[in-house]
């Protein structure tokens, strides 16, 4: 028998989020948003299911590539756009859109033979100070890219810093707006907050969503999910469901008595006897190795919680509350750290917030040496 670790990714689930997305885009087409190997669901994994979208938005020119071999013929939108000039022979190649965000992608593209091959999304710095062009230099670098042969159509973008947030997205969208009124192109503003929090079916609904939506919306963590604000009830509320899940089993049962230490580093210290279970599962297959003592786990069914240090092939756990429940907690029961398995949900944000980060870091961490069963 293998080891007994096993994730699962629900195509159900991802069709599920896709249609979220799609009511709450109204009329805008929608980019499934597929860096980082798709969240780290794997993009071939998940693209019989989101192939419904109008489009790939993506970053890494191979993932690019895989989706084409897939067979996808729809845009590709390379989010970061090109990191040298030899990408544009493979955005020409591929038929790959691509943010412009630096005057260095415009130099590369005015060197470009091919008429109006290239299709480009200008992208605005509306306060994240990341990517894009500031506010005092975002027209005359359209109007550059509007003398280039090269550049077809130009589309208007920018990406939200605070549309998880209380601070919302009024600033930023005051910001595009005086940019971006009165030159002709498609806009591209929603991330998964913005879209869940602002789009139709969103309360209070806003007079202007039609603007905040725009013509492209650009999904991720819903298509996933899980919750883009970090907030626990969030992937609920907004009824999205868990595209992937990860459970293993227990290897291995101790029974420490009141004061004996669990772990590397003594890093758990028993107040009383109790039985503590060792699950297969650890850093080394993405499971965060800063998840403190009482963060939440399933096991045989009964939610119960880690002791002591993660290390890189075991976690040890309470199996006391499983216990207590009158479950059996031996060898060979199985353990739910994320998703669902069969009656049993322990929602990744919940195990995030738990470990101070967000479900996005942990499932884009699930690692090579973990099965994956798509259902
Ligand atoms: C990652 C990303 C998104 C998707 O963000 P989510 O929070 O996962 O919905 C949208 N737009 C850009 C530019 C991105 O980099």
């Amino acid at each position: 028998m293998s080891r007994p670790i096993q994730a699962t990714i629900s195509l159900d689930a991802l069709r599920h989020n896709l249609a979220r997305a799609r009511a709450a885009a109204g009329r805008a087409r929608v980019w499934a948003v597929v860096k980082a190997n798709a969240y780290g669901h794997g993009i071939e994994r998940v693209f019989p299911a989101l192939r419904g979208a109008d489009g790939f938005a993506l970053l890494d020119l191979a993932e690019a590539e895989t989706l084409r071999a897939l067979g996808w013929g729809g845009p590709i939108l390379l989010l970061e756009g090109c990191f040298g000039l030899d990408d544009l022979a493979t955005c020409e190649r591929l038929n790959l859109w691509h943010v412009v965000h630096d005057p260095m992608q415009i130099h590369w593209l005015a060197s470009r033979r091919k008429a109006r091959a290239h299709r480009v999304f200008l992208k605005l710095n509306s306060g994240m100070n990341r990517l894009g062009f500031t506010p005092g230099q975002y027209r005359a670098a359209w109007q550059r890219l509007r003398e280039i042969p090269a550049v077809g159509a130009i589309s208007h973008m920018t990406h939200f810093a605070t549309a998880d947030g209380a601070q919302g997205i009024d600033s930023a969208l005051e910001v595009f707006g005086s940019e971006a009124d009165g030159l002709p192109g498609e806009r591209s503003l929603c991330n998964s907050a913005a879209l869940l929090r602002y789009g139709h079916g969103s309360l209070p609904a806003r007079a202007d969503a039609d603007a905040v939506l725009g013509d492209w919306v650009r999904p991720g963590i819903m298509l996933y999910g899980a919750s883009p604000t970090g907030t626990v009830p969030d992937a609920g509320h907004w009824q999205l469901r868990p595209a992937m899940s990860l459970v293993t089993r227990i290897i291995g049962v101790q029974s420490v008595a009141a004061g004996d230490a669990v772990g590397y580093g003594a890093g758990f210290r028993a107040e009383r006897a109790m039985r503590v279970g060792v699950a297969a599962l650890g850093y080394a297959d993405g499971y965060p190795r800063h998840a403190p003592t009482g963060t939440p786990i399933v096991v045989d069914g009964v939610r119960t919680r880690i002791v002591g240090r993660v290390s890189m092939d075991m976690v040890t756990v309470d199996l006391d509350p499983v216990r207590a429940a009158g479950r059996a907690a031996e060898v060979g029961s199985p353990v739910l750290c994320w998703g669902r398995h069969q009656q049993d949900e322990l929602g990744i944000d919940e195990v995030a917030e738990a470990c101070g980060t967000l479900g996005y870091e942990l499932m884009c961490a699930l690692a090579r040496r973990v099965p994956v069963q798509v259902l």
